[in-house]
């Protein structure tokens, strides 16, 4: 939808868009603006231009237009004591991970909040009417802006005033008028300071005018009238029309303040702390020209390094005054806000890492990180975690109890930048040697190696970190793709009847009411279809062996083996209870490992995804780390002690705003529900999770679980294997088992060992006695041994392969003139040695070939020396024959 067409449309009929009951009580004037002729409402008859092209832009940094000053947390303070004096309930914010909305990873929007996607379409659902809420929404696109602009935040508190026009909310007239006295009865602006802007707003098939409104230059918020759907001229009026009003909390703190920067007053105490730590030699007249240049140019050039270029020039900024004022502030606002964003994510349970929303938390803690190196800087970040949310902890108190886990986790992170910056220096390196890379191969240099430019630039391998890097990063890693649905032939057919929601009957009668290929559909089914990481059941329909079952929108579709019934037929219908019940076991397990596991690790671990079959599952997890053997045992105790307390499992339907006001968003631990009555399965107060499976009664049905095993999978995700039920002890059975063969195979091994040690003695003191033996002509017939003048023989099981070498090579040492051969059993294999003395007349390599070859493998070696063998034990004495006559004659 093109939003200028839109705009032109509405514009061009004022009365009917535009024109609020306030205007005209007010008495206020519609001008359009002599430089860019965009329509604006204000009570100054002499004005002539918009508040972007305005004389008075920014006039209010060094020379607020307010009486009373407010700080961030005051203008809060402000801004609910306002809304709710005036009828309107204040909400606790959401949390800024948006886990109810499966295509945005973080909040970015106050109404956010309150929309849920049903199928294609976005609905509303709000829990009171009309509302006010702090929303901090988390946005990563104007991230290079952050520290510079003044005024650019990586999460803002956008004010959310919203309003659903029945017989509790109200529509246009009232929301212009509450927020105009919002201005000028709470925050004592003058009224002729305030200018309204007649704008569009257009986004997910609906639209409707909106109207932004300004004091000197400063869009402080925007009402948005969302009530049209359809294509212009096409269009209708939505049957839910919504007053959507946000405005940013920190530009009420900064206009009643007049800092510099918006930064200045939104910090709180840290910002002092940042200036004695950092030292910075700073002249409040030299910043507020320096802003006020920044803030006025920033919109008229698409290159960031450009404006910043202009406002040093403009404000006469020294080199000095760059190096020793300008740059390190930049870098303490930088860290200020990229701590604060941290705060709340990593408190709403996201973790920095390589994958989805991760990137950008990786991303900021890296430019902190490479902000403090850059500038040199001694900080205590705990300290600076403390400080913020000291600050902040009266108007979000959930901040204060995830304190020491946000420590802990940017601990963790931090170490692992310095551990990799071996890895980047060299990287780095190769970088420089090349050139300057494109904005495609700098994010490519991000995802695979975790390099940022902001490092680049520190090392100098570029020069300026381009303007689009960040936008381009955003937009990558915004929102995950949708897998693609295959087609079925499935239209006109009514929603299955989900019998394993009802009574679950394991044998049934169904009609069938659509067949194609190999599959069936039927008018109410007790197989569970395959979801939420639940594998299907299986059993037979009509004799017929069901291998699969899915789900297709509301319809449920058994594939069959062996054959199919017809369309039209009742059928008998039986579900494989065995399979059932393990599948069932392994899915309550699921929500008692995940709960466990957060009780062991953190407040940070959420179900990543799961996976749940008759014989296996596993739960993938958010985690930091590779698990130790000792969290696993943990886990797993921390798991059975649920199991011994014998919990029961209950199953109840929430309307879905009341189980998240209820329960909060943990509930969405398996994803978002795209129903509005939510299936909540708590376990006590220890798991309350919305989930479609099935589960056992009480937690004690699942008897035993046992972790087989873990692995970090990806970067800030970790796999837990477990089995339960029957299958966990025939693990542990299988377990024990293994360890009891282990056991005797290492007592075997030990006796193996002691038995050869004690042959090497024996032999020791038997080889020297036997040679003066041979060589004195006796015959050691007694000892098994043939011989016959200074030739030997053995094939005697009494002696090892160590006697056979050390007797044979000593026998030729001593006498050249004497020669031996040996047949021995080494493992699988018949093995012959032979030793023949220069003068013995006997070929070694000859009998040992021949000899190998008897026995079906190979042998050699030269005239002094060979060996070799075979596997074929059933020539074994035919060899024997023959070696003995060979060497023996
Ligand atoms: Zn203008
Ligand atoms: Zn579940």
């Amino acid at each position: 939808m093109d939003k200028n067409q839109i705009l032109k449309e509405f514009s061009s009929d004022p009365d009917k868009y535009y024109n609020v009951k306030l205007f005209q009580e007010q008495g206020f004037v519609r001008k359009s603006c002599s430089k860019c002729g965009r329509f604006f409402w204000t009570l100054d008859a002499d004005r002539t231009l918009c508040p972007d092209d305005g004389t008075d832009t920014y006039s209010f940094i060094g020379e607020p237009p307010t009486s009373k000053r407010f700080d961030y947390t005051q203008a809060w303070k402000q801004v609910e004591e306002f809304f709710v004096k005036n009828n309107h309930t204040s909400v606790s914010r959401y949390p800024v991970v948006c886990r109810w909305r499966d295509d945005l990873y973080f909040t970015i929007a106050s109404i956010v909040d309150f929309q849920r996607i049903m199928g294609s379409k976005v609905v509303f659902e709000f829990p009171a009417n009309p509302l006010v809420v702090p929303q901090t929404c988390l946005r990563f696109k104007d991230l290079e802006n952050v520290g510079v602009t003044g005024r650019h935040f990586s999460s803002f508190c956008m004010i959310g005033q919203h309003s659903v026009p029945n017989n509790q909310g109200y529509w246009k007239d009232e929301c212009v008028d509450l927020d105009y006295r919002l201005l000028t009865d709470q925050f004592g602006i003058k009224k002729e300071e305030v200018v309204f802007v007649e704008d569009v707003w257009a986004g997910g098939g609906s639209f409707g005018p909106s109207l932004e409104y300004f004091v000197r230059g400063l869009e402080l918020g925007n009402a948005v009238f969302t009530e049209f759907q359809g294509e212009l001229g096409q269009h209708t009026t939505l049957d839910q029309r919504v007053i959507d009003m946000g405005a940013g909390l920190e530009r009420f703190a900064w206009i009643t303040m007049g800092t510099p920067t918006a930064y200045d007053c939104c910090f709180g105490p840290i910002n002092e702390k940042l200036y004695n730590i950092i030292g910075i030699d700073s002249d409040s007249e030299v910043l507020r020209k320096y802003f006020t240049e920044i803030a006025k140019e920033i919109d008229h050039y698409d290159d960031l390094n450009e404006v910043r270029r202009l406002a040093i020039k403009n404000a006469g900024i020294t080199d000095s005054q760059l190096t020793k004022m300008i740059t390190p502030m930049e870098g303490m606002y930088l860290i200020a806000d990229h701590l604060r964003t941290l705060i709340f994510a990593i408190t709403d349970g996201a973790l920095p890492s390589n994958v989805g929303g991760g990137y950008n938390l990786r991303m900021m803690l890296r430019r902190i990180n490479a902000t403090i190196s850059k500038l040199n800087l001694k900080l205590d970040i705990d300290d600076l975690i403390d400080s913020h949310i000291d600050y902040l902890k009266d108007t979000y108190p959930e901040l204060d109890e995830k304190r020491e886990d946000v420590k802990q986790i940017l601990k963790i992170e931090s170490a692992r930048y310095e551990e990799s910056k071996v890895h980047m220096k060299k990287k780095a390196e190769k970088i420089r040697e090349k050139g300057a890379p494109t904005v495609d191969e700098l994010i490519t240099f991000y995802e695979s190696d975790g390099i940022t430019p902001e490092y680049l630039k520190e090392v100098d391998a570029i020069e300026e970190v381009p303007s689009s890097f960040y936008s381009k990063l955003s937009d990558l890693h915004q929102s995950e793709k949708k897998k693609a649905i295959t087609e079925l032939p499935l239209e006109q057919l009514p929603e299955t009847e989900t019998l394993f929601y009802k009574d679950d009957p394991m044998e049934f009668e169904a009609k069938v009411i659509k067949v194609f290929d190999d599959q069936v559909v039927l008018d109410k089914t007790s197989f569970y279809a395959r979801g939420g990481g639940q594998e299907p059941d299986h059993g037979s329909i009509a004799g017929f062996e069901v291998v699969d079952v899915d789900k297709h929108a509301n319809i449920i579709v058994h594939k069959l083996k062996g054959g199919i019934p017809n369309e039209g037929d009742t059928v008998q219908c039986e579900v494989d209870i065995t399979r059932r019940s393990n599948i069932t076991k392994n899915h309550t397990s699921t929500h008692i490992i995940n709960t466990s596991a957060r009780s062991v690790l953190g407040s940070w671990v959420w179900q990543h995804s799961a996976f749940k079959d008759d014989d296996h599952a596993r739960l993938d997890i958010t985690h930091h780390s590779s698990l130790n053997d000792e969290q696993v045992k943990q886990i797993e105790d921390a798991a059975n002690k649920m199991i011994k307390d014998n919990y029961p499992v209950k199953i109840e339907y929430f309307d879905r705003g009341t189980a998240e006001q209820q329960y909060g968003f943990r509930i969405y631990q398996g994803g978002v529900v795209p129903v509005k009555s939510v299936r909540i399965v708590s376990i006590e107060d220890k798991d309350i999770e919305a989930c479609g499976g099935t589960h056992v009664k009480k937690t004690g049905d699942i008897e035993l679980i046992k972790i087989t095993k873990t692995k970090r999978i990806q970067d800030g995700v970790v796999r837990l294997e477990f089995v339960s039920g029957p299958n966990a002890f025939t693990y542990v059975k299988e377990q024990e088992e293994e360890s009891k063969k282990k056991e005797q195979q290492a007592i075997v091994k030990q006796q193996l060992e002691k038995q050869r040690e004690e042959n090497k003695d024996k032999a020791r003191e038997k080889i020297p006695v036997f040679i003066e033996k041979v060589l004195a002509g006796e015959s050691l017939e007694s000892e098994e041994i043939n011989n016959k003048g200074k030739l030997c023989f053995i094939s005697s099981g009494n002696y090892d392969d160590y006697f056979h070498q050390n007797f044979g090579k000593k026998l030729v040492a001593k006498d050249d003139s004497a020669a031996f051969c040996g047949i021995f059993e080494a493992g699988p294999t018949i093995r012959v040695i032979v030793f023949a003395g220069e003068k013995s007349g006997v070929n070694a390599g000859d009998i040992a070939k021949e000899i190998a070859s008897i026995l079906g493998g190979s042998g050699g070696g030269d005239t002094k020396f060979a060996q070799g063998g075979g596997k074929d034990t059933s020539k074994k004495d035919a060899a024997i024959q023959k070696a003995k006559s060979m060497i023996l004659g």
